[in-house]
């Protein structure tokens, strides 16, 4: 029940994300979400990074959100921490995409920001144990 992402690094650097989603709460018949379009709400590229978004998803694909993280990382040359701070807090919030992301970069930094009250969220990489949490860290 609900969305279920995740982005995923080999130890080759290899990116994948996949997102799935029963969508809206109430949202009408044949509504597509983001979840499913890749640049919206999933999408992974070697040379930056793999994401995959949860939250409002009309906004996410006005925003194409998940590959404008990866045009930020790539074009202006920022870190995955900051591309994904611009897009979630910068470019989502002001205008009603609630919601968050989950991303890995090629170098096995990850990123797992959200604007809404919480996010069910976890990490396990080989040098760190499992981490889970759904409220801002402590
Ligand atoms: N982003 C999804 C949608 O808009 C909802 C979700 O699973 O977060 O359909």
């Amino acid at each position: 029940m609900g969305t279920v992402g995740a982005v995923a690094r080999d130890r080759h650097g290899n990116l994948a994300a996949a997102t799935s989603t029963g969508g809206m709460t109430n949202k009408r018949y044949s509504r597509i979400g983001d979840s499913p379009i890749i640049g919206a709400g999933t999408f992974a590229d070697n040379t930056t990074c793999a994401i995959s978004c949860t939250g409002s998803g009309e906004y996410f694909m006005r925003a194409v959100a998940a590959y404008d993280v990866a045009c930020l990382m790539e074009y202006r040359g920022l870190s995955l921490a900051e591309a994904c701070r611009i897009v979630v807090h910068d470019k989502l919030a002001p205008v009603g995409g609630e919601g968050g992301l989950i991303a890995v970069d090629g170098a096995g930094n990850l990123a797992l920001p959200f604007n809404s009250s919480g996010m069910y969220r976890g990490t396990f990489t080989s040098e760190s144990p499992l981490f889970t949490a759904i409220y801002e860290d402590k």
